[in-house]
């Protein structure tokens, strides 16, 4: 099933659960917009190369759209328009006046030199032109992006589009300053962006999970210090890592694309970290203590919380059934397709779901979004603390919605459309 089937599958799964009106399900079934766009690339070599990206707008019932840009060589239409349907639906679960959209760009920029990689963001932004805007539509890191690029990109928006836009926001409160900073989130602390948003999405998924344990721990047989693999070792993996181990659980596994390493007693994953930034790969840090281990055997390694935060459809019908967790906490967009969750329900596996696991990252783009267009500055503490606030505000309205064979994404969703069909009327 490809990707986009997997969402509308889970969307269909919880229409007819939440009895959403058909109007409402009619329009979230397809893209308000798409944007499709191929653009010329200056290569070091001086040749001119054509990318092909995409921005997909599905829907402004609750707001701008919102999501962030990936750039990876296996971004295609599907993904993107999947990656935005869960958007609406994620940004209506973390209660946010914003829609759902994202953005990608296919290719490796693996292949890429900084210089190149800056022109490719540049000229992303110059062929999206006025499809974006802090009203209108506001893009944020994903794979492969980052607060540079964010940067980067915030910075030719406002070369090239900027002024006519900045003049028509201005209002006694704004003198226009900040506003145009507020068409992308996820920047440089310094260039408008939010202290607290490089970790938020790692941050607020230990947050859910706690806040899910308090609730579920024990009858999910899960105790005080529970054991955590994690899948993925990028923004999103490290900083769930980091903020379990300093919570107090332990870590005992960890992944990147390279593969993977298991340790009984647990992994210091800042140590790791610097290991990884020395050596480039995971892989190479391993101890003698720890047992390298391919991507498939770390998902498959017994823990208490298994933690995909790479990419989607990570857990799938073939390898749910040798799934040992004792619940699943869906970091990534998507990791556990349709099927592997049956599988994985039948077993009494239960998945926290993204919508509401990786919810965190979109809610502190939404106060960097605040922060910029009234001209203000919050401290990290402050952002984290009114983050914690409402993740787990909306993770016991998640799970009060849980109850008899309804599933924790049917309960998202159920709590998501409700909201969408209110913003509607
Ligand atoms: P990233 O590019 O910083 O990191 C991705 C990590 O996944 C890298 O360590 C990479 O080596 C690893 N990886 C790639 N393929 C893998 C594989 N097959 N097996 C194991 N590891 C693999 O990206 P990120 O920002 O951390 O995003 C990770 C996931 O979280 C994505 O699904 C993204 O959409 C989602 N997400 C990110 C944010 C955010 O704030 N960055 C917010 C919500 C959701």
């Amino acid at each position: 099933m490809n990707t986009w089937l997997a969402a509308l599958t889970q969307l269909e799964r919880a229409a007819k659960v939440a009895k959403v009106s058909k109007d409402v399900l009619a329009r979230l079934r397809v893209p308000e917009r798409i944007v499709d766009v191929q653009f010329p690339v200056r290569m070091d070599d001086g040749s001119a190369r054509m990318f092909h990206g995409y921005r997909v707008q599905h829907s402004s019932l609750r707001g701008p759209y919102k999501g962030g840009i990936r750039f990876h060589p296996q971004v295609d239409m599907d993904e993107v328009r999947a990656l935005a349907l869960w958007m609406t639906i994620k940004c209506a679960v973390a209660d946010i006046p914003f829609g759902g959209g994202k953005g990608g760009v296919t290719v490796d920029p693996k292949q890429l030199s900084g210089g190149e990689l800056e022109r490719l963001s540049r000229g992303f932004v110059r062929a999206l032109g006025p499809n974006i805007g802090p009203r209108l539509d506001v893009p944020a890191p994903d794979v492969n992006t980052n607060p540079q690029m964010m940067a980067w990109m915030v910075d030719e928006w406002r070369r090239t589009r900027a002024r006519g836009e900045i003049a028509a926001s201005r209002t006694s409160r704004n003198d226009g300053k900040g506003e145009w900073r507020a068409t992308f989130t996820g920047k440089p602390v310094g260039k408008g962006g939010s202290r607290g948003r490089e970790q938020a999405t790692g941050y607020g998924g230990i947050v859910v999970l706690q806040e899910a344990l308090r609730l579920r721990g024990k009858r999910w047989g899960i105790g005080a210090a529970p054991s955590v693999i994690v899948q993925g070792f990028g923004n999103v993996g490290y900083w769930a890592a980091q903020v379990a181990y300093d919570a107090g659980m332990h870590v005992v596994g960890l992944s990147d694309s390279q593969g993977g390493m298991t340790q009984a007693e647990g992994f210091n994953p800042e140590m790791v970290l610097a290991c990884k930034r020395e050596h480039g790969s995971l892989a190479a840090c391993a101890g003698a203590d720890a047992q390298r281990v391919t991507n498939e055997q770390l998902l498959e390694t017994p823990c208490d919380v298994l933690i995909p935060a790479a990419l989607e459809g990570a857990i799938h019908a073939k390898n749910a059934k040798r799934i040992r967790a004792k619940v699943v906490l869906e970091l990534a967009n998507g990791p556990v397709t349709p099927e592997a969750e049956v599988i994985l329900a039948q077993r009494g596996i239960p998945v926290i779901p993204d919508v509401l696991a990786n919810a965190g990252g979109v809610a502190t783009s939404y106060f960097e979004w605040v922060q910029n267009v009234r001209n203000e500055e919050w401290s990290e503490e402050d952002v984290l603390r009114k983050l914690a606030r409402k993740l787990r505000m909306q993770t016991r309205e998640v799970f009060a919605r849980a109850t008899g064979k309804r599933t924790l994404r049917v309960a998202a969703y159920a709590l998501a459309l409700k909201r969408v069909a209110g913003a509607q009327q």
